[in-house]
C-alpha cells in the first residue's frame, strides 16, 4: 500500500509516545520491550529499515542524566541530606527514567528515521539529492 494512503499517519513525536506504527499509527511497533517486531501487524509495513543503533540509549542517558544530576545537586546543596538518601533516591530515579523513557525514544527515532527516509550513507549517493538506489 502506499504511503500516500495514509493520511492520519503520525508525528514521530506521536508514534513514539504511542510506541505505534509510523506509517498507519495504530499496528505496534515492538514485540518485546525493546525488540522491534519484524512488521506492522496492521499496515504490514517491514520494519527491516529501522536500525536507530545506539541513539535512544543516548538520548535517554544523556537527558534523564542531565535531569536527575540537577535535582540531585538541587537537594544536596539545599537540604544536604546524608548520602544514603541519595543512594536510595538517585539510582532507582535514574533507573527507572530511562526504563520509562527508552521505549518511546526508540519509537521516536525508528518514526523519525521512516519519515525522513534516513538511512546509511552510500558512496554512490554523495552529491546527488535525486539519487535512488532502487534504480541501480
Ligand atoms: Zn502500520
Amino acid at each position: 500500500m502506499a504511503d500516500a494512503a495514509y493520511h492520519h499517519a503520525p508525528t514521530p513525536v506521536e508514534a513514539g509516545l504511542k510506541c505505534c506504527c509510523p506509517r498507519c499509527g495504530e499496528g505496534k511497533l515492538f514485540r518485546g520491550f525493546l525488540k522491534l517486531a519484524p512488521a506492522c501487524d496492521r499496515c504490514g509495513l517491514d520494519y527491516g529499515f529501522a536500525d536507530p543503533a545506539d541513539g535512544p540509549a543516548f538520548f535517554v542517558m544523556s537527558g534523564v542524566g542531565i535531569l536527575v544530576t540537577a535535582v540531585f545537586a538541587w537537594v544536596e546543596v539545599v537540604y544536604r541530606p546524608p548520602m544514603w538518601v541519595h543512594l536510595v533516591t538517585v539510582f532507582p530515579g535514574f533507573l527507572l527514567g530511562c526504563l520509562a523513557t527508552l521505549r518511546p525514544v526508540k519509537s521516536w527515532l525508528v518514526a523519525a528515521q521512516y519519515i525522513h527516509k534516513a538511512e546509511e550513507g552510500r558512496f554512490e549517493s554523495l552529491g546527488r539529492h535525486d539519487f535512488d538506489p532502487r534504480r541501480l
